[in-house]
């Protein structure tokens, strides 16, 4: 037989061409008018009574960021009687595009919604029977730019980005907007012709398999009359019915397809469009369901249901009703997809409560598996927290994006810092938005790394972004797909299920032990450097106000502020969606992120000030607020009280020339500045040990070139590090209070710094004023330490991680960019330095050469990026941020610190008495991270501490206040069966594993 498959090939593209312009036929034109919305988005009530003027096909539309509200008008002819007739409105859609452009949202004449346009999905069944029918629709249409290109990304800079920028130019053009006639039969022949087709090229030359296929194809073209495709289609169908009907072979991997629509909280676009844009996709699928019972549709992030609720009631009523039918599913149990390198342990514990609080609250629904398809790397901390919320699984597909090692397992148990294991999954088709196309689902099979035990996979399909979700197409594949010989199996399912079915039938399932590292994206733990000072500053804030509001309410009966609490807790969670928090959004985006968390700053200030006022009384004495876990300045910590001693080194800061430089010294520490603003030497007097690497200069500020091959704010890549400028001259160095200021000049940039002691603690701090005017470019801070260690360790929430400081194999080269929260730690037996900070979370550690012999590990903090790409003015202009060296210091020391430099001992006036702590802990390394009242308005009193050593410790908590009763509570504050916790007189004895979290509840009656 002569090998005639790519003549096939070819035939069955250019035929298929043909089919697709024969789906519709009959067409007539419609009646359109048209209202431009003259700023943001309108109310629908007011977009149906606008004043629509005439409008027509061909006529440009839509500038930048713009609402244009279309009036359809028409009549279904009465020769369709007995026929599906479709309106067919093309607003200018590029399927290449879907998500990122034109989309539009159709309403009937009451204002209810009917279902999304889209650039897949550019249909609405006005009809399926009848004929004469007036039509009267409206369509609300949202012209978003299109940002960083389109099928593939380009990063030059745009001003897309911000409608200050923007223009007013229309972008898009009316193409089509017609009745038509839909020819089922022809587009099923599409369905059949599709898969057939790209399963039997997925397939083996060898495999009989494949040419049976093409031979059927073959027979089928040749039935199909190119000029007459809708009389023809079911004789070529015809053809294909035997190749279609070949069963599954038994060892078909299987797969458990769920439609979904992954959704960027915000990102190319704004926050309010991402509320129009879920409202689109839910209509769009409430649709679907309606005409496929197969349809099966999973939807994450609670702030994305509460905008449906509060934006669009009707669309929400219709979800409700499917969620109880079991089709429409709640996914992920967190209030958004949140980024999970950044967020603190208090605020990712929070994301996991306000998530599942609203799906058992609002839907009566208990979620199960926590899903983050596209956050950019996942904490060691994640897995217990999982436990904790009450869920049992983990779902991810983003560390297939890895662009040096590949990961070895797609279902496996993950063990978090704690030893807590989940049962994870990464879906092989290595996508969360699949199309079902062969090659995906061929691809799923051929990937699956764990097919010898294992036997099935999840697939996520359906466009993301607001392109609207599953489509008919999608499931007209799966349906042909659920046990078609050559494929894999099919079915559409809820997640869930396909969870049981996997970790029973995976027992032997592998362990990976800490996080999941991406590598790639690393630039995200540093652009958009205040909205990353935002966040860590609204956790502090969040933790001082619920503690000082709690201690308020217990002591003087003060209202606690329930529901503004929760109200700011739901905007510091929406900031660390998975593209906010990171920096990887348009400038809009960020500057209403840093205007949310000014005004979250404004209202914590005030409740903070309020609880303070009311626990210090009255007069004129000095009333010193601790909220820091350990005690501080002699006030107990979690209280207030005056300051004092208490047998503390507590000598004032000296300041004094030596030579060309000053000698700073606190009775704790001793630092020298030279004469360049330089650190020479860092010792902490307990050990008389110098800290700074010899012949280094401490607090080196250096400048890289920054320029990343692709995803600009997300990705630092790797040759960044071989070019750089050390920022050694300075313009002026000088003797100021409790130490020296340095101001230097670089590039068209001045950086000002004070370097300064505390008297009472143990660390030199930086203080750090940066008008930073460079482009591409990162700016580090680094601190070479005469420290010898193979690794560093890293605060991450409610615990810290171990990462190498070698780049022995390719796993530990790819950490070349790490993430920390407010410290990191290098040490060998018996000493050690930390680097701490209010506002960075980059890092890089690094084995350097000594002087001498040996090597020293530098570490460096990621003060400052520049990426042109989404935003062009990324990170241009003046901020202010605080890190700190702290020589001699043990991983306790490192967490004190830590705690310190971002709680900040606040100075009330008031009757100097001592306000004592709500709760205490007498045990090494129990630190308390929360104290709030409970969220169900009880008044009990809920603490959340962990072990934060790593190691196995015991400890007394014991409350300062009267209560009935004590029982440890998951993070939804729900009684939890928890081992070695013991009430006593006063309190509770508990025993904690490394790392392990633990929540207490006071009952007050
Ligand atoms: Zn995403």
């Amino acid at each position: 037989m002569h090998d005639d498959r790519r003549l096939i090939e070819g035939r069955l593209r250019r035929t298929l061409q043909r089919i697709e312009d024969a789906v519709w036929s009959h067409p007539v034109p419609v009646d359109l008018g048209r209202w431009d919305a003259p700023g943001e988005p309108v109310p629908v009530a007011e977009g149906l009574a606008a004043p629509y003027a005439p409008a027509r096909v061909g006529e440009p539309w839509g500038p930048p960021w713009g609402t244009t509200w279309w009036r359809v008008r028409g009549e279904v002819p009465v020769e369709h009687a007995g026929r599906p007739v479709d309106l067919r409105l093309d607003l200018g859609f590029d399927p290449l595009r879907t998500g990122f452009h034109v989309e539009g949202l159709v309403y009937r004449a009451d204002g209810t919604p009917v279902k999304g346009l889209n650039p897949r999905n550019q249909w609405v069944r006005v009809s399926d029977a009848g004929a004469g029918e007036a039509v009267d629709l409206f369509v609300e249409s949202a012209s978003n730019p299109l940002l960083l290109g389109g099928g593939g990304f380009d990063f030059r800079p745009s001003p897309l980005g911000d409608p200050e920028t923007a223009g007013r130019e229309p972008m898009y053009r009316v193409v089509r907007a017609e009745l038509a006639v839909f020819e089922q039969e022809v587009w099923e022949l599409q369905q059949d012709l599709e898969v057939l087709g790209q399963l039997a090229f997925e397939l083996d030359a060898h495999d009989p398999r494949q040419w049976q296929l093409l031979r059927a194809v073959d027979r089928a073209l040749d039935r199909l009359d190119t000029a007459d495709i809708a009389g023809t289609a079911s004789a070529a169908r015809g053809e294909l019915e035997g190749v279609l009907s070949e069963p599954a072979r038994a060892s078909a991997h299987r797969i458990s397809a769920v439609g979904h629509a992954h959704i960027d909280s915000a990102w190319l676009w704004p926050v309010r469009e991402t509320v129009r844009k879920v409202a689109r996709t839910c209509s769009n699928v409430l649709a679907l369901m309606e005409d496929d019972p197969d349809l099966v549709y999973a939807m994450s992030s609670a702030q994305q249901f509460a905008w449906l609720r509060d934006h669009r009631p009707e669309v929400w009523t219709g979800v409700v009703e499917r969620v109880r039918e079991g089709r429409f599913v709640p996914v992920g149990g967190m209030w958004v997809e949140s980024d999970t390198n950044m967020p603190g342990g208090e605020a990712l514990a929070r994301q996991l409560n306000h998530g599942k609080r609203f799906f058992l609250d609002e839907l009566g629904i208990e979620t199960r598996e926590v899903w983050l398809p596209d956050s950019f790397g996942y904490t060691a901390a994640l897995p217990q927290l999982i436990a904790l919320s009450g869920s049992q699984w983990f779902l991810t597909q983003k560390i297939s994006w890895n662009t040096t090692n590949r990961f070895p397992h797609h279902s496996f148990r993950w063990e978090g810092l704690d030893g807590t294991r989940v049962f994870t999954h990464f879906p092989p088709a290595d996508t969360y938005g699949s199309e079902v196309s062969g090659a995906e689902v061929a691809h799923a099979s051929r990937n699956f790394s764990d097919k010898g035990d294992a036997t099935r996979s999840l697939l996520p399909f359906g466009w993301g972004d607001g392109g609207g979700g599953p489509t008919r197409e999608m499931l007209a594949r799966a349906k042909r797909l659920r046990d078609l010989d050559g494929s894999a199996r099919i079915e559409v399912e809820r997640p869930d299920a396909f969870f049981q079915k996997a970790e029973a039938e995976y027992p032997g399932a592998p362990v990976w032990v800490g996080e999941l590292y991406l590598e790639m994206h690393r630039g995200t733990y540093t652009s958009q450097a205040k909205t990353k000072q935002g966040n860590r500053r609204s956790e502090h804030l969040l933790r001082e106000a619920e503690l000082w509001a709690s201690t308020a309410t217990v002591r003087t009966g003060a209202p606690y502020p329930v529901e503004e609490l929760d109200r700011i807790w739901k905007v510091v969670l929406l900031q660390q969606f998975h593209d906010i928090l990171p920096g990887s959004s348009i400038g809009w985006v960020h500057r209403e992120a840093v205007a949310a968390y000014e005004a979250v700053a404004q209202e914590l200030t005030a409740i903070i000030d309020a609880a303070q006022a009311a626990l210090a009384g009255d007069g004129e004495a000095e009333v010193v607020f601790n909220a820091s876990p350990d005690p501080r300045a002699g006030v107990p910590a979690l209280g207030a009280g005056p300051r004092s001693s208490t047998g503390d080194t507590t000598d004032p800061v000296t300041v004094e020339a030596d030579g060309d430089g000053w000698v700073l010294s606190n009775g704790l520490v001793t630092a020298r500045v030279d004469d360049h603003g330089l650190l020479t030497s860092v010792v902490d007097m307990a050990s008389g040990r110098e800290a700074l690497a010899p012949g280094s200069a401490g607090n080196l500020l250096q400048l890289h070139p920054d320029t990343p091959v692709d995803f600009d704010a997300w990705d630092v890549d790797a040759y960044y590090r071989r070019t750089w400028t050390d920022l050694t001259d300075a313009e002026s160095v000088e003797p100021v209070e409790d130490g020296v200021r340095v101001v230097r000049r670089f590039g068209e940039s001045t950086v000002t710094q004070l370097l300064t002691l505390t008297s009472g603690e143990a660390r030199v701090d930086v203080g750090t004023e940066v008008d930073w005017r460079e482009r591409e470019k990162i700016l580090k801070a680094g601190f070479d330490l005469d420290v010898t260690t193979e690794r560093s360790t890293s605060e991450v929430q409610f615990g810290h991680v171990h990462r190498p400081t070698h780049t022995n194999t390719s796993w530990d080269a790819a950490k070349f960019e790490i993430c920390a929260h407010r410290w990191v730690h290098v040490g060998e037996p018996g000493y050690g330095a930390a680097v701490v900070n209010d506002s960075t979370y980059g890092h890089d550690v690094s084995r350097r050469d000594r002087e001498g012999g040996g090597t020293t590990t530098q570490v460096r903090l990621s003060l400052l990026r520049a990426p042109q790409s989404p935003d062009p003015v990324a990170d241009l202009g003046v901020h202010r941020l605080r890190y700190a060296v702290v020589p001699g210091a043990g991983i306790a020391d490192a967490i004190r610190e830590g705690y310190r430099v971002n709680l900040p001992l606040r100075v009330v006036r008031g009757s100097g008495e001592v306000v004592e702590p709500l709760v205490s802990v007498d045990g090494g390394g129990v630190v308390v991270e929360a104290v709030k009242l409970a969220d169900d308005g009880s008044g009990d009193v809920v603490v959340r501490l962990y072990e934060s050593l790593g190691a196995r410790s015991s400890a007394i908590v014991s409350a300062g206040f009267e209560f009935d009763g004590v029982v440890a509570v998951d993070l939804l504050e729900r009684p939890l069966e928890t081992a070695g916790f013991e009430p006593v007189e006063g309190g509770v004895r508990l025993a904690l594993r490394p790392f392990q979290v633990v929540t207490l509840r006071f009952a007050r009656g």
